[in-house]
């Protein structure tokens, strides 16, 4: 069970796009011939809603679960940071996948919940607006095809109940088309700024000590309840940590800097553009008088 981010020539996503009215002829149920089979050999990247759902129900922190149960990789090279689902050891099903089924079915991640449909988000850039188009993957095992039920993908995302779990991985896909569209104008983010996007959207829990911490009281001014709110639910906090982010990566102010941190923040980085640019002149300065000792031999 894979769900790719685009269709791809030789994929088994058909390469049509389609809209939530399109209808689809597809059911999966217990008993039928391929049963399980798209839970041998999976390719799932999951949302940080999955993360965060699945940590839950396991009885985990983030930081255990994305131990265990993820190998993280990067959509584009050195970019941005993604989680996908590590299979069982020296094989390819996934490790929640068991005889009767899905082991932890209510909490399943969102590609299983899609699939056979695959959810196609695009924006244009220097837009946080994404729009939505689905493609469908067919693959040769899933026999779902060939069950005569139709239901319109509106209809079939409801059913596997895709509107909470897209409406609360919203902000992250957002981050990710707009660090995606963005391109090279923007530039590779630092390792820093990738390791913060990782523990913002997939390590709620180290997140949460993070915003405890004296330093970022000391450079957000957060009212108290807020701060309070958000520390006591984990949801709220994650729709926070991807307006944290919109801030520190793309400089998108919502969440007050503390008048004087901020100070001394900005005073810091002039300190060190400052240095940064007397090390480029002095490195100009010793190239030129190479050059002239060159010129002279
Ligand atoms: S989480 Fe459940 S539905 Fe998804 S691949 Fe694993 S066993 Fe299958
Ligand atoms: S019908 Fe498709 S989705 Fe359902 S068990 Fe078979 S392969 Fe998996």
């Amino acid at each position: 069970m894979s769900q790719p981010d685009i269709p791809f020539p030789q994929s088994p996503v058909l390469p049509t796009m389609l809209a939530e009215t399109h209808e689809i002829e597809f059911s999966c149920h217990k008993g039928i011939g391929c049963w399980n089979a798209c839970c041998s050999n999976i390719d799932i990247s999951l949302t940080p809603y999955d993360v965060l759902r699945m940590k839950t129900r396991l009885g985990m922190t983030s930081t255990e679960f994305l131990k265990e149960y993820t190998v993280p990789y990067e959509f584009d090279k050195d970019s941005i940071a993604g989680i996908k689902f590590r299979p069982v050891e020296g094989g390819t099903a996934c490790r929640f996948m068991k005889p009767e089924g899905c082991d932890i079915y209510t909490d399943r991640p969102t590609a299983c919940r899609y699939y056979p449909v695959a959810l196609l988000s695009m924006r244009r850039q220097d837009e946080y607006v994404d729009r939505d188009s689905y493609a469908i993957v067919k693959e040769d095992h899933c026999m779902g095809h060939e069950v005569n039920r139709r239901i319109t993908i509106a209809d079939y995302r409801k059913e596997q109940g895709l509107e909470e779990y897209d409406e609360l991985a919203r902000g992250w896909r957002q981050l990710v088309l707009k660090k995606k569209s963005s391109g090279p104008t923007i530039g590779k983010p630092s390792l820093r700024s990738r390791q913060l996007f990782f523990m913002a959207c997939y390590d709620i829990d180290r997140f949460r000590e993070f915003v405890s911490t004296e330093s970022f009281n000391k450079l957000f001014d957060l009212p108290q309840e807020e701060k309070a709110v958000l520390l006591a639910d984990d949801v709220a906090l994650l729709q926070f940590a991807f307006r944290f982010l919109r801030q520190v990566l793309f400089g998108e102010e919502s969440i007050a800097l503390n008048a004087e941190a901020a100070q001394e923040r900005l005073a810091r980085v002039q300190e060190k553009r400052l240095i940064e640019e007397r090390e480029a002149a002095k490195k100009r300065a010793l190239e030129a008088e190479q050059d002239f000792a060159d010129d002279a031999d």
